[in-house]
């Protein structure tokens, strides 16, 4: 039988507070078809990351938050319920573990094996701990990274430059998007015109471009006129940046969204679409021979075109990595987009905050949308951001809005949407929480942690000492996972959310989790040996005592 979960909307509650309502409702929001992939199977989003292990721990979870205490705390071991402790009113209402093995053990076969015996589950990074909002996350961080680039190289703003990306999938379907917010033009090359067409009619890709010269012709033109504007081309990016490298097009900012990480979905030059899965499945060996060999040549391209002075960086599908098995020398010759761009904002305490409004009513989300904007509207990037979102941003579940905010910043939108809540002004309280990809939040080395100054990429203290202060400080509900976004033996990662209920108990918890939880973010880059971090720390009063007389 297929089960419907959607999420409670307004103000009666089924639990007895509002903090154990809304991991209730949160839980429930995960697996509303509109916000997971494939509900039936729990499953939220990135391929297997799940919400609750099965569909009696599901029922087991609900229960235990309708009747839990606020004196009360649950305990979730990889999507299972496994216990009720008496704690105290500041502790959190839920402690969960998602996925974590023991580093000898951390591998896809054995987390395989694991998972078959029902002992544990995957749970990506906002999937298993109940904060996922759908592809808006996507969107922002993409937006966040390419609004980096214009910052670092073109003076703010993407205007009269012209990005040149492939792929338009799941992830990398919000390029074009992004880089129009930022003023900019996208060529965007993709093989499969299914994905390119629902792109277009999704609103995230302008048009569609019939051949290379129309595709070069018209992002020509809007670069020049300094237009923004995005188009798609039919075609296979091993083939395409070599011709427009070859033709001499002026391009900007070159990076890449096809799923290089594997090598059996990248399509190799001469194979044909429809060819493509049976002979992936045939002779997988021989495909990947031949995806390597032809994302070599994509990558010497992307080097051809930083010689000739664009920026160019590799978004975090190991497209580097495969090249140089594909026998490309210079691979690693341009950097990863976290060293290149989002750094500088970890050492801030910047990431990407988020809040979902437990009413169901999206007038508190434009409510809120207003208070961001009068409390940080002088930041252009982010009120940018908050605008166009409103206009383009179809809500999935229950309303939602990211932004990123950082250290010194956070808790004062949370108090904000507190005092909202009492006084009224919202129709319910709403939740605020983050990704597990923030400042000091994750160790990924081939990610959110790679290139460290001080070669630190591996050292997982830092996650767990995250959970362990935003636990002491009053969240609302903690969680430590493993492999989120890279795989099995690549990160360890926390996550936390608070309840903004309009309570002077929410407030003071409040202030304490969205000082602290950036906080992670400020002291852990100092380590590292950050100068920002350092200036950040000093401005900021952020107490270091290996920096102290
Ligand atoms: P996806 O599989 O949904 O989409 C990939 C697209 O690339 C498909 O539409 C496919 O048709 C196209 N493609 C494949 N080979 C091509 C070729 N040779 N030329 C042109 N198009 C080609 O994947 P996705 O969810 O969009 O993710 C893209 C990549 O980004 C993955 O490798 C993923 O691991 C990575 N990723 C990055 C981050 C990050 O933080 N930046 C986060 C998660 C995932």
């Amino acid at each position: 039988m297929t089960r419907t979960v959607r999420a409670a909307r307004g103000g009666t509650l089924a639990a007895r507070s509002w903090q154990t309502e809304a991991a209730l409702r949160m839980l429930h929001n995960n697996l509303d078809p509109e916000v997971a992939e494939r509900p039936e199977d729990l499953v939220v989003y990135g391929g297997t990351g799940r919400a609750a292990r099965d569909w009696a721990s599901f029922d087991a979870i609900t229960r235990c938050l309708t009747t839990l205490d606020e004196d009360e705390t649950l305990l979730v071991q990889s999507g299972k319920p496994v216990g009720v402790f008496r704690t105290h009113e500041w502790a959190p209402r839920v402690l969960l573990a998602n996925s974590n093995l023991v580093g000898e053990w951390a591998t896809w076969p054995e987390f395989r094996r694991l998972e078959a015996l029902g002992l544990t589950m995957y749970g990506q990074m906002t999937a298993g701990s109940w904060i996922y909002i759908g592809t808006q996350g996507i969107l922002q961080g993409t937006y966040e990274t390419f609004a980096a680039v214009a910052e670092k190289r073109f003076g703010g703003s993407l205007a009269g430059t012209l990005t040149v990306t492939a792929g338009l999938g799941g992830m990398g379907g919000a390029q074009p998007l992004a880089v129009t917010m930022n003023g900019g033009v996208a060529l965007v090359v993709e093989c499969d015109p299914r994905r390119a067409r629902r792109r277009v009619e999704t609103r995230y890709l302008d048009e569609l471009a019939d051949d290379l010269d129309d595709a070069v012709a018209r992002v020509t033109a809007a670069r020049g006129e300094r237009r923004a504007l995005s188009v798609g081309l039919i075609g296979n990016a091993a083939e395409v940046l070599p011709e427009l490298l070859r033709r001499g097009v002026e391009v900007d900012v070159v990076t890449d969204q096809t799923s290089a990480h594997d090598p059996l979905a990248y399509l190799p030059i001469g194979v044909d679409l429809d060819d493509w899965p049976d002979y992936a499945a045939a002779k997988p060996d021989e495909f990947t021979d031949r995806a390597r060999d032809s994302m070599a040549e994509h990558v010497d391209a992307m080097v051809g075109f930083l010689d000739a002075g664009a920026e160019v960086f590799d978004y975090g599908n190991s497209l580097r990595g495969e090249a140089k098995l594909g026998g490309c020398a210079r691979a690693f010759d341009f950097p990863g987009f976290v060293p290149a761009y989002i750094r500088p904002l970890f050492c801030e305490g910047k990431g990407p905050f988020r809040w979902a409004a437990l009413s169901g009513d999206p007038a508190d989300i434009a409510a809120t949308d207003r208070a961001i904007l009068e409390l940080f509207g002088e930041n252009e990037t982010l009120a940018r951001w908050i605008r166009l979102a409103g206009e383009r941003v179809a809500f999935q579940g229950l309303p939602s809005r990211i932004c990123w905010l950082g250290y010194g910043e956070r808790h004062l939108a949370g108090l904000r949407f507190n005092e909202m809540v009492a006084s009224g002004e919202l129709n319910a309280p709403v939740v605020i929480g983050r990704d597990h990809l923030d400042s000091g939040s994750v160790a990924s080395p081939y990610r959110e942690t790679e290139g460290m100054a001080d070669g630190s990429d591996a050292i997982a203290d830092w996650p767990l000492l995250n959970a362990l202060v935003n636990t002491a400080s009053g969240a609302s509900w903690v969680s430590i996972h493993h492999g989120g976004g890279v795989g099995m033996g690549r990160s360890i990662h926390a996550g936390q959310v608070c309840v903004a209920d309009g309570t002077e108990l929410a407030a003071r918890k409040i202030e304490r989790v969205l000082t602290n939880d950036p906080g992670m973010g400020v002291i852990r880059h100092v380590d590292a040996g950050y100068d920002r971090a350092r200036e950040v720390a000093a401005e900021r009063d952020v107490r270091i005592p290996m920096r102290e007389e």
